[in-house]
């Protein structure tokens, strides 16, 4: 364990040297001089670590600035009420009717309304955290509500739910679907994944679609010849 851990720190201080903290006011004289503070969203430790693979990436047509190209990191959901009211099992459905060409104020000149046109990477990050109203504490369902939204389509391509990221105070977890539609607990303070028997209660923050490579599958399988 203790390995895990020392490698963990090396990589956290590696990626965000920017929450290397001290930890006493003074920043002197202290058995643990330093302490990195990781409170954050999970979006931005994904947004971080994949900058370099965002989610998707939106093609400007600005009247005014020409034609552009702005990376995604995460998807977020704009119109929040029909899966507060239908619930997560709804957030497939809800991707797949959100059109990927819409119109909105261009992210570079912010004056012009222009057309965009949206296209998925292989992963996409959805950001979740929803609310009922702004008192309200964060949605929570049972993991098999998740069932109704295993896929959406876009692009001509089919992406699948293969992961979901589930808040509990202080901390997260993440719950993977397997090849075989099995969905492993993995808990950083569990030495071992977990494979999941029973239907948890989860409080998603976040889900991760990947894209089914179609040229891919939808190859014929090419036989070696054998030589009479
Ligand atoms: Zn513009």
């Amino acid at each position: 364990m203790d390995s895990i851990y020392k490698e963990r720190a090396r990589l956290i201080v590696a990626t965000f040297p920017e929450k290397i903290q001290k930890d006493s006011a003074d920043g002197k004289c202290s058995l643990f001089p330093h302490i990195i503070d990781m409170f954050s969203t999970s979006a931005e430790v994904w947004s971080k670590c994949f900058n370099d693979i965002p989610s998707g990436f939106d093609n400007y047509n600005c009247p005014e600035c020409g034609k552009f190209t702005r990376n995604v990191p995460t998807i977020w959901i704009k119109q929040q009420k029909q899966i507060c009211d239908e619930g997560y099992g709804a957030l497939g459905k809800y991707l797949q009717q959100t059109t990927t060409n819409f119109q909105t104020t261009c992210y570079q000149c912010e004056r012009t309304v222009c057309n965009v046109n949206r296209v998925y990477n292989r992963h996409v990050y959805v950001e979740l955290e929803l609310r009922k109203n702004l008192k309200s504490q964060l949605m929570t369902c049972k993991l098999s509500e998740f069932e109704k939204s295993i896929e959406f389509s876009a692009n001509n391509n089919t992406f699948r739910l293969k992961g979901i990221i589930s808040y509990s105070p202080g901390h997260f977890v993440a719950f993977c679907r397997r090849s075989n539609n099995q969905w492993e607990l993995h808990n950083d303070l569990s030495t071992k994944e977990v494979r999941i028997t029973h239907d948890p209660t989860i409080t998603p923050t976040a889900a991760i679609f990947i894209r089914r490579d179609t040229a891919v599958r939808n190859q014929p399988i090419k036989r070696k010849r054998t030589e009479e």
